[in-house]
């Protein structure tokens, strides 16, 4: 029997919505797993529409991996990947070759200027948690105590609820 890992995980987010060196979005996010290393489970890509001021259409994918890095190690080697791919610092939600975020870390929470973990926007983004669903639906948010299964229903239900006009 496959004993279970100690390693801590952590589940990052990608998204492309740009080509890049690698090729169209869905090579550049596979080029970034690559790159990260210590992939443990990958979500299929999903696409979505963009939100703010960028018109492409985003290629987004949720990633576990394995990492004995602390938090902020981690931030400074996915914006390391980040810049290496192309990457041009500028417009928040602008079109970008790709985006690298932390989700969420099996050790718990991290909050300072630079790092918040669990991403603060993720329980609201359809385009995390579809993807997320697929790979970690048991894995429980610290901050609301909310599974991901949990999370990702919530989510559903209000993209059902009729908009205020
Ligand atoms: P969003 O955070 O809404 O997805 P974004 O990913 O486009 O927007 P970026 O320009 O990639 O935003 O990052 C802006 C800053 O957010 C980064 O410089 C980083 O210091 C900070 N940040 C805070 N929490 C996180 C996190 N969990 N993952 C990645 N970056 C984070
Ligand atoms: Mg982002
Ligand atoms: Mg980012």
């Amino acid at each position: 029997m496959e004993m279970p890992s100690d390693v801590p995980r952590y589940v990052i987010a990608l998204g492309s919505n740009r080509p890049g060196r690698h090729g169209r979005p869905g090579a550049e996010l596979a080029a970034a797993l690559g790159a990260i290393g210590g992939v443990r489970a990958a979500s299929r890509v999903v696409t979505s529409a963009p939100i703010g001021p960028s018109i492409r259409r985003f290629a987004n994918q949720v990633a576990m991996i394995e990492s004995e890095e602390r938090p902020l190690d981690l931030l400074a080697r996915l914006k390391a990947i980040e810049a290496a791919f192309g990457r041009r610092p500028g417009q928040r939600w602008g079109s970008r070759v790709i985006d690298l975020d932390i989700l969420l870390w099996s050790k718990g929470v991290w909050a300072d200027r630079r790092l918040t973990v669990p991403h603060v926007a993720f329980r609201d983004r359809r385009f995390v948690l579809d993807p997320l669903r697929m790979i970690a639906p048991d894995w429980r948010d610290p901050v609301t105590g909310l599974t991901i299964r949990q999370l990702h229903y919530r989510a559903c239900a209000v993209d059902r609820m009729p908009r205020p006009s």
